[in-house]
């Protein structure tokens, strides 16, 4: 599995910094964001690093699947009727952290477009 020492989200897969853990498979992982920005606010990762969506798109696809499938399981568990399930991608889109990841967000109404 590819794995990168300096990246924090790997460094959560190997519970070397700590985490709220929600739900966890074969191939990824999802725990609450530290800043959440609505009621529910978790990120699902997997467990390999790729810098992006895309990247685990071309190297991986079944993990792909996987990242949006424990999204859509989270959002069961935490009673969401509607939510969103966003991969920023790239710093002006909003990317900070270079370990692909979703953020599930739900519990509030959401606005569209996004700024
Ligand atoms: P992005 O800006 O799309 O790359 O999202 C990165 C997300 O990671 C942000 O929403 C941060 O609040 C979140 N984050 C940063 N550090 C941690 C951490 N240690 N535990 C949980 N979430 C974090």
């Amino acid at each position: 599995m590819s794995t990168d020492d300096d990246c924090l989200f790997c460094k959560i897969v190997a519970r070397d910094i700590p985490a709220t853990v929600v739900h966890e498979s074969e191939r990824a992982l999802a725990f609450r964001d530290i800043s959440p920005q609505a009621p529910t606010h978790v990120l699902v990762i997997p467990k390999a690093h790729f810098q992006d969506a895309p990247a685990l798109a071309s190297a991986d696809p079944v993990a792909l699947a996987e990242v949006v499938s424990v999204g859509a399981a989270v959002a069961e568990t935490e009673g969401l009727d509607a939510f969103r399930l966003v991969f920023n991608t790239g710093a002006e889109a909003g990317q900070s952290v270079f370990h692909t990841h979703a953020h599930l967000l739900g519990g509030r109404k959401l606005e569209w477009p996004p700024g």
